[in-house]
This record gives C-alpha cells, sequence and structure tokens, in this order.
C-alpha cells in the first residue's frame, strides 16, 4: 500500500532504497518456544551467558584504571551483585522450564517484569535502579548471543544489499549512535522523534544525507524492507511508491547531483562578498577524520571541533590525554597551520555517553551539569583535555573553545585550570604554544548580557546559535512536538546575536557563528546585514553558503537591518527577509 509520512526535514535532498527498521531498544531479541527435551540445553546457554558476563565485569573492574573516578568501580560492583541475585535467573529458569521459552526471550519477560516494578516506585533515585538492571540483563542477551555489547549494536546489523540503498527508520537515534553511519554508509534516516537542531539531525546534516525525523510512527508504520522515498527537503517520506512517482523522485535525484556537481566549481574561489568584503569560512567536526572532508570544501579552518564525540561509543574508558593528543594532533595537522577551535567537552542534554561510561554522565539535563559546568567538576578529566589539546599547539593552530559559559567564576576557573595544564607541561618538559588563543561558544542567553566579561578575557567568540535558541526560547532542540516554536529569526534571537556581533567588532575581537544558522543559505544575507564576517557549519553546507555570499553586498544589506530587527510581526519579519534575496 501507498501512503505518505509527515515529519520535519533535517537534511535536504532525495533518496530512495528499501527500509531497515531498528527497534529502538539494543533488546531486540529473538522469541521462540524451545522443543520438549531442550530445556537443559536452553539452561546450560543462560548459565553460560550469565557466567560470561560476570567475567566480563570482573575484567572490566581489573582493569580498571588507577585514576578512573571511584563510581565507576561502585557501578560495576552493582552490576555484579545483580548479576548473582538468585531470583533474577530463577524467574528466567522457570520460564524456560515451564512455559519453554528461548533463553533470550525469558530474560526479556523477567526484565520487563522487573522495570514495571521501577516504574511504581516514587523515589527518583530508586526508580532509575531500574536502568542497571536493564544494563545487566544486556550484558547477558549479548552473551548469550556470542558477541561483544559494541558489535552487536542493531546498527551494526549490515544486510546483504548495498548498504546505498537502506534507509534507516527508527523511533530515535542517539548521537552516538549516529556516529555508526559515518562508518556503515546509509543512503537516508527517517526517526518517529527528534527535532531539526538534536544533534543527531546535525550530525545527519554533516553526513549529507536526507533524513526527516518528527515522522511520527514511522517505525511502527514502515516496515522491513518497504520501498521508501525520502524526501529531505519536505520532511516527507513516500512509502512504497508506484513506479510513475519513483520516476519523478528519479529525475529529481539526478537534478539534485548536477546542481551539486555545479557547487563544486566554486570550491576554489576565494570568498568575498560584491563590495569587496573578505568571508571566512570554517567548518564544525565530529572526528578529526572529518577534517579531510572540511579540506575538500575548501573550509579555511576548523570553527568547531565538538570533541565530546571523541569520548562516544566506547567501551574501553574515556580517551586519556595521550589518545586525544593523536587525536587533535591529526586534525591540525591535517588542517596545515589553519585553525582548528577545539571545544572543550560538551556532554549533556542530548548528548550522553554510551555503554558503560554513562555512569558518569547518565542524563544530564540541558539545564544540568552540562559542558564546562561538568568538566569544572571533573578537573582530572578536563586537565588531560587541556593538556593534549595544548601539546597539539605545538604542531599547528589548536585553539581551545570552552561550551556553555554563564558566570564570571567559571571563566576564572576555567583560566585557572588552563594554567594548571600549562604547569604541568612545564613540569614535564613538553611542548605547547604558550600563546594558544582561548574562545568562548556564547550560547546561552546570560552570557550574552554580560559580554564584556567575556571580551575581557576571551581572545575569540563563537555564537553557538543551536543552545542560543533553546535557551532563549524555553524549547528542548531534540522535541519534535515544539519544533514549529524553535524559530532562528525570532526577534529576541536576532537581537542578541547582532549585539553580540557589534559589540566583538567593536572591541577588536573576531566573533563566529558555529550553530546552524551559519550553514542555512537562507539566512546568509541576513548575516551579512549583522556584519558577520566569520561563519563555521558542517563542510556539506559550505558551498551552499558561499554561493549566497558571493552574490551578496554587505554595504547594502546592512542598510535593511534596522527595519528588520525593530519588526515585531513575524509576517512582515518574514518578507522583510526575504526581500533580502532582491538587494
Ligand atoms: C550551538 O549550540 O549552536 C553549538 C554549535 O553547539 P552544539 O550544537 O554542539 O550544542
Ligand atoms: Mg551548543
Amino acid at each position: 500500500m501507498t501512503f505518505a509520512i509527515y515529519g520535519l526535514s533535517v537534511s535536504n535532498g532525495v533518496a530512495i532504497g528499501q527500509a531497515l527498521t531498528i527497534s529502538s531498544a539494543s533488546l531486540e531479541v529473538d522469541h521462540h518456544f524451545i522443543l520438549p527435551g531442550e530445556e537443559q540445553q536452553e539452561l546450560k546457554r543462560l548459565y553460560d551467558a550469565f557466567g560470561a558476563a560476570k567475567k566480563e565485569l570482573t575484567d572490566l573492574k581489573t582493569d580498571l584504571p588507577e585514576n578512573a573516578p571511584e563510581e565507576m568501580a561502585v557501578f560495576l560492583d552493582v552490576h555484579y551483585l545483580i548479576l548473582n541475585d538468585p531470583e533474577l535467573q530463577n524467574k528466567a529458569i522457570e520460564l524456560i522450564k515451564k512455559r519453554h521459552f528461548n533463553a533470550a526471550w525469558a530474560l526479556t519477560t523477567v526484565l520487563d517484569e522487573l522495570l514495571e516494578t521501577f516504574e511504581d516506585i516514587e523515589d527518583p533515585y530508586l526508580k532509575e535502579r531500574g536502568a542497571d538492571f536493564r544494563q545487566v540483563i544486556e550484558r547477558v542477551l549479548v552473551a548469550l548471543k556470542g558477541t561483544s555489547h559494541l558489535e552487536d549494536h542493531p546498527l551494526q546489523k549490515k544486510v546483504d544489499r548495498e548498504s546505498s540503498e537502506v534507509i534507516i527508520v527508527a523511533q530515535d537515534i542517539a548521537p552516538h549512535d549516529m556516529l555508526r553511519f559515518k562508518e556503515l554508509n546509509f543512503c537516508a534516516f527517517v526517526t518517529d522523534l527528534g527535532g531539526k537542531n538534536s544533534h543527531t539531525a546535525i550530525v545527519a546534516r554533516s553526513l549529507d544525507i536526507p533524513a526527516a525525523v518528527g515522522v511520527k510512527n514511522a517505525s511502527s508504520l514502515i516496515k522491513q524492507d518497504d520501498w521508501l522515498i525520502v524526501d529531505g527537503d519536505r520532511g516527507v517520506v513516500i512509502v512504497n511508491p508506484p513506479s510513475i512517482i519513483l520516476e519523478e523522485y528519479r529525475h529529481r535525484q539526478a537534478e539534485l547531483r548536477l546542481a551539486k556537481n555545479k557547487l563544486q566549481l566554486l570550491k576554489h574561489t576565494p570568498t568575498k562578498t560584491l563590495d569587496g568584503q573578505k568571508i571566512n569560512l570554517m567548518a564544525n567536526i565530529e572526528m578529526p577524520e572529518d577534517a579531510a572532508e572540511a579540506l575538500k570544501s575548501g573550509a579555511l579552518g576548523i570553527g568547531l571541533f565538538r570533541s565530546e564525540f571523541l569520548f562516544m561509543n566506547r567501551q574501553d574508558g574515556i580517551p586519556g590525554e595521550e589518545e586525544q593528543y593523536q587525536a587533535y594532533f591529526q586534525t591540525v595537522t591535517a588542517m596545515h597551520g589553519m585553525p582548528v577551535n577545539i571545544r572543550t567537552i560538551d556532554i549533556g542534554a542530548d548528548k550522553n555517553l554510551d555503554s558503560d561510561l554513562k555512569t558518569i554522565t547518565s542524563d544530564i539535563s540541558p539545564l544540568g551539569l552540562r559542558g564546562i559546568r561538568w568538566s569544572l567538576t571533573e578537573p582530572d578529566i578536563f586537565l588531560e583535555q587541556l593538556r593534549a589539546i595544548l601539546r597539539a599547539s605545538a604542531h599547528g593552530k589548536a585553539q581551545i573553545l570552552i561550551p556553555m559559559l554563564t558566570q564570571v567564576k567559571e571563566i576564572e576557573q576555567t583560566f585557572e585550570l588552563i594554567k594548571v595544564a600549562k604547569q604541568q607541561l612545564d613540569d614535564r618538559g613538553v611542548a605547547y604554544n604558550p600563546n594558544l588563543q582561548v574562545g568562548a561558544m556564547i550560547e546561552l542567553p546570560a552570557a550574552v548580557f554580560i559580554l564584556p566579561a567575556f571580551l575581557k578575557y576571551f581572545d575569540f567568540l563563537s555564537i553557538g546559535t543551536n543552545d542560543l535558541i533553546q535557551y532563549t526560547l524555553g524549547i528542548d532542540r531534540a522535541d519534535s512536538s515544539v519544533a514549529h516554536l524553535y524559530d532562528p529569526v525570532h526577534p529576541a534571537i536576532l537581537s542578541m546575536i547582532y549585539k553580540v556581533i557589534y559589540d566583538c567588532q567593536e572591541a577588536g575581537k573576531s566573533v563566529s557563528i558555529c550553530g546552524e544558522m551559519a550553514g542555512d543559505a537562507t539566512l546568509t544575507r541576513l548575516l551579512i546585514a549583522m556584519g558577520l564576517k566569520d561563519f563555521s557549519m558542517h563542510a556539506s553546507q559550505l558551498l551552499m553558503v558561499k554561493r549566497e555570499l558571493l552574490k551578496a553586498d554587505m554595504s547594502k544589506l546592512k542598510n535593511y537591518l534596522t527595519e528588520i530587527l525593530t519588526s515585531f510581526e513575524p509576517h512582515i519579519q518574514a518578507k522583510l527577509i526575504e526581500n533580502l534575496s532582491k538587494v
């Protein structure tokens, strides 16, 4: 049956392929009845899996690094105790013996019952302990399948068909899972949940594949192997399209490919507006390997390296100083002396760490210990990162960028720790650039209103519009139900952006935008009218923005700004912004 479902467009283009539906839980297991007489064999599988899970936990504890946080060992102990709880095993044994469930099915049934009990608990701390049971049982389930935790992840299920024709359909995808797309090369994805500027959507855009999020019930309406068209421009998914529609979309696909190839011609053109204003276009990256794409698009540096992605999808602890140093070294050397703004870990909100490390940063709310707040509570981890960046600065233009600052006290503590990190390297006789530049993200309204403090301490600023919008308008950027209210051109947002650009220029400090607004070509002229000269975006967006810039005249556009900034009627403001394209 053909039908269309609608959501939010997060990454443009058209993809045609077959659905690979992925259950949100990694507990997607085989359910079947065992035959009479197979009970002992199935019980043995269950005992072996418990044994393997216990061994895994013991090994993890033995291998814990000396500087591992105390909670890590406690967490492993708790899981070990759960594994040894006879009741847990007994219930599963009973289901295998009496109801002939296979072991995996028996275990998930026990888990479901347990989680229900936790749901009824009022105490928030105890309620959360349900997650421990889930993690322990997941570990046993993985052992049952005889695979490692990571390899068993549903996204690793490489199907036997060409991956370039596979469209992932899921209820939701975490940002760290999106990273796996980079390796698996899917052609599009569709999720039930998610907002336009969630980190998942941002990573999707960086992959330059069409995607639609907030497509309600997609994962239940779409069946495995259904043929799909993902119209990323409109956020529409057409399920089992008739051949006439398929043909039309194949034609559009070819047109888009042609237009993209044409854009490549601009790669080496210097970025200057019509009135001769030089504009600096840089790239946002998540991993060192992304630097190659940045260079290919003609980026003049890395405006934002989201270093937290180095900390995701790991089974072997947080990357230490040496491992981080290698990653930063790889990036700065790839960028051949161009600036690389390494943002210190910004964990929290929709970016949580996967797997065992979750205990350290489990579910930090957007208003919680996110970004620099977390780093300041984990000075040892923060110092490791600072030392790694400092060491990379001896080999290229590594710069530090600090996320989520709101208070002068935090700024002072940050600089104090940078001083400590430098001293530690001096003591070890390790080289770094003593004049390395330090910048701050401006992404909370409070930061905008104490800008003089930021200008006093920092060498450069970068406006994080994704969070600035989220925190100014009170809109969860990952929640599709309020996506229609997430408005980058809300007058409050525009006046804040303009204020930051203006004040920085008055103070002679460089300022860029590294939020998604920078890569939205429909807003390029507006940002130019505000006097913005430094942009940072995903490499996939860079040439489209460049094309706009080459046709824009900054001096003329500036004349229209006051009217836009003082227009509070949405339809009038929209018209005024649209008119900029005619200037
Ligand atoms: C932002 O908030 O605009 C930003 C660039 O940071 P992130 O999207 O990683 O929160
Ligand atoms: Mg941010």
